[in-house]
């Protein structure tokens, strides 16, 4: 049986509760009542619930067993700043695709005024993956860290695949570096970086930096994607090899 799942606000090792704008829907437009059954996500593990109680706008469920879910792919994604409309979408995607992380990068190529206004929309980015999460019933929140120059996120993670998308790199595809990654690395997947350049792409001192750090530039093919197609296609074909 589908049941339908919420993200718990707060919980301990019994109970969890919801409040805010999920509580709102539960208590209005689903009619809650005391017995209705639920999964509650808490803590990166999903709980088959009932709810137990309504105090003004929080609801309260006992959490009754542990539901089998899979967890996120180990897949971390420095998405560089470009067009709200479209990294919206894209952090929306990469949420369903199962991403762990997302970090926005201020690159040398973003605008300017997204730049400025980026850790502003940083909040409204993590309500997205909230929903997305939650719509694709994962058992966890995709994260949105604050925004980040690229200098300093480049140096993230050093025992990681570091992968960083590049049109011009024409021998290595993200395909194969995974592929032979993973074969490498045997039972235990390492974590994984992916970088998406900007509309207009990452410059030669940016490149020079990815490289000085020793991160492995990757195709996607021969033709140039836009970066939310970039981002988006990244996980999938590391969904495909992961799962
Ligand atoms: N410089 C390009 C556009 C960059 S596309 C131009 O305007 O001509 C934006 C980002 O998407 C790139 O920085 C890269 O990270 C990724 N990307 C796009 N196409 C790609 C491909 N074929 N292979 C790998 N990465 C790609």
């Amino acid at each position: 049986m589908t049941r339908r799942r919420w993200i718990a606000d707060t919980w301990d090792e019994a109970t969890a509760s919801i409040a805010g704008n999920q509580a709102a829907h539960l208590i209005r437009v689903l009619r809650a009542q005391p017995g209705m059954e639920f999964d509650i996500v808490a803590g990166g593990r999903v709980w088959h619930s009932v709810l137990a109680g309504i105090s003004g706008d929080e609801v309260r469920f006992n959490l009754i067993a542990e539901v089998e879910a899979e967890p996120a792919l180990p897949v971390t994604l420095l998405l560089s700043v470009f067009k709200f409309d479209r990294m919206e979408w894209a952090i929306e995607k990469v949420t369903e695709l199962g991403a762990d992380c997302v970090v926005p990068i201020l690159a040398r190529r973003s605008d300017k005024h997204l730049v400025q206004a980026a850790a502003a929309r940083t909040e409204r980015w993590r309500r997205l993956a909230r929903e997305a999460s939650k719509q694709s019933r994962r058992s966890d929140v995709l994260r949105v860290e604050d925004p980040e120059q690229l200098r300093t996120a480049i140096r993230r993670s050093e025992n990681a695949l570091r992968l960083v998308l590049a049109e011009q790199e024409r021998s290595t595809t993200l395909h194969r570096a995974l592929t032979e990654a993973l074969a490498a690395a045997g039972d235990e997947v390492p974590p994984i970086l992916l970088a998406v350049g900007p509309e207009g792409g990452w410059t030669a001192e940016e490149e020079g930096l990815f490289d000085a750090e020793n991160w492995k530039p990757v195709s996607l093919g021969p033709r140039i994607l836009r970066a939310e197609t970039a981002a988006i296609t990244a996980l999938a074909v590391a969904a495909a090899l992961l799962e």
